[in-house]
């Protein structure tokens, strides 16, 4: 009897539901061509100083131009990526874009262009044996010094990481690259935990920015952006905002002590062309 009462509700059909799972399938198989074709490109973010507004850096944000669904955002695909293995060279192939436009950006503009570049690493990417290797290679390949890179892990990949999956993030801040906690304060990891992880800079998550909207903020919040702040500067590190859409929320998060920011007040995701402009607009007024 519970047999077919239950039947008659398994087999109705959810359409929608379908077209989903074809298309999360019909992605995921065309994802390898899509790499050999040279369908995904990359968009690039400025980096905005928030005491004196320069721009001092991009983060690459990669995009697929599907060829019947138009651009699609790394949200539709690179979770498809992570869970075939295609993340190691898709990611190596984004890694090597970013850091070629960051020396051809340093040929056209020196010091008034932007400075440095910003790379978001998957989990799968982290305990892939040829990080290291691969990172070394496309620095030296291309002529640019360590420095000058930043990548950034999400909070959530590094929460309970044992030293194995420390290890080469270690040996990259050795060598002089910056790594980034992304998202951070999404990820309920202790605080206290920072002082294992080798990274140099905290990305406060966008919920943070998002309740820097109303006017004024709520003070629970900022009281939790100001201790963020203040712990992350006793550890030496610098702070970045992303998703800031408002002159308001820039100046809150700079009251507060925040060091760069990034989001649509400065800047959408574009093409490299436009980091040019901005840096120039920048460094001549
Ligand atoms: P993320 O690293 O936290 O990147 C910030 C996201 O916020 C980007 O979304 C960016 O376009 C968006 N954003 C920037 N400013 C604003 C703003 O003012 N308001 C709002 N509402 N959004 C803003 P996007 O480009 O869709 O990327 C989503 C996520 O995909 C990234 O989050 C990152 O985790 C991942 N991702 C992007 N590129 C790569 C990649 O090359 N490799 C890997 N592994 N992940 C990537
Ligand atoms: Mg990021
Ligand atoms: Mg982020
Ligand atoms: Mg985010």
């Amino acid at each position: 009897r519970a047999k077919s009462a239950g039947g008659n509700r398994f087999e109705l059909a959810d359409p929608e539901a379908d077209a989903r799972a074809i298309t999360r399938h019909g992605l995921t198989t065309a994802l390898p061509a899509a790499l050999e074709r040279g369908e995904f490109f990359i968009e690039y973010q400025p980096l905005v100083h928030l005491g004196d507004g320069s721009v001092r850096g991009a983060e690459a944000l990669v995009r697929w131009l599907h060829p019947q669904h138009g651009i699609l955002g790394p949200d539709r695909f690179i979770p498809l990526a992570e869970d075939t293995g295609l993340i190691v060279p898709l990611g190596r192939w984004v890694l090597e874009q970013s850091v070629r436009q960051a020396r051809d950006w340093r040929e056209r503009y020196g010091d008034g262009g932007p400075l440095r570049i910003n790379v978001n690493l998957s989990p799968c990417q982290l305990t892939h044996p040829g990080l290291v290797q691969d990172t070394v290679d496309i620095l030296e390949r291309a002529g640019v010094a360590p420095q000058a890179l930043c990548l950034e892990v999400t909070e959530s990949a590094l929460i309970g990481a044992d030293d194995d999956l420390l290890k080469p993030l270690r040996r990259l801040a050795e060598m002089g690259v910056d790594i980034a906690l992304d998202d951070f304060g999404t990820g309920y990891s202790n605080l206290a935990n920072l002082r294992r992880l080798p990274v140099s800079v905290l990305k406060l998550d966008r919920s943070f920015t998002q309740s820097m909207q109303q006017f004024p903020a709520d003070p629970v919040d900022l009281k939790i952006v100001e201790g963020i702040v203040s712990l992350a500067h006793s550890l030496d590190l610098a702070v970045t905002v992303e998703g800031v859409e408002t002159g308001a929320q820039a100046e809150q998060l700079r009251i507060l002590g925040c060091d760069t920011a990034q989001g649509w007040y400065y800047a959408r995701p574009g093409p490299p062309e436009r980091l040019h402009q901005l840096a120039l607009v920048d460094s001549t007024g």
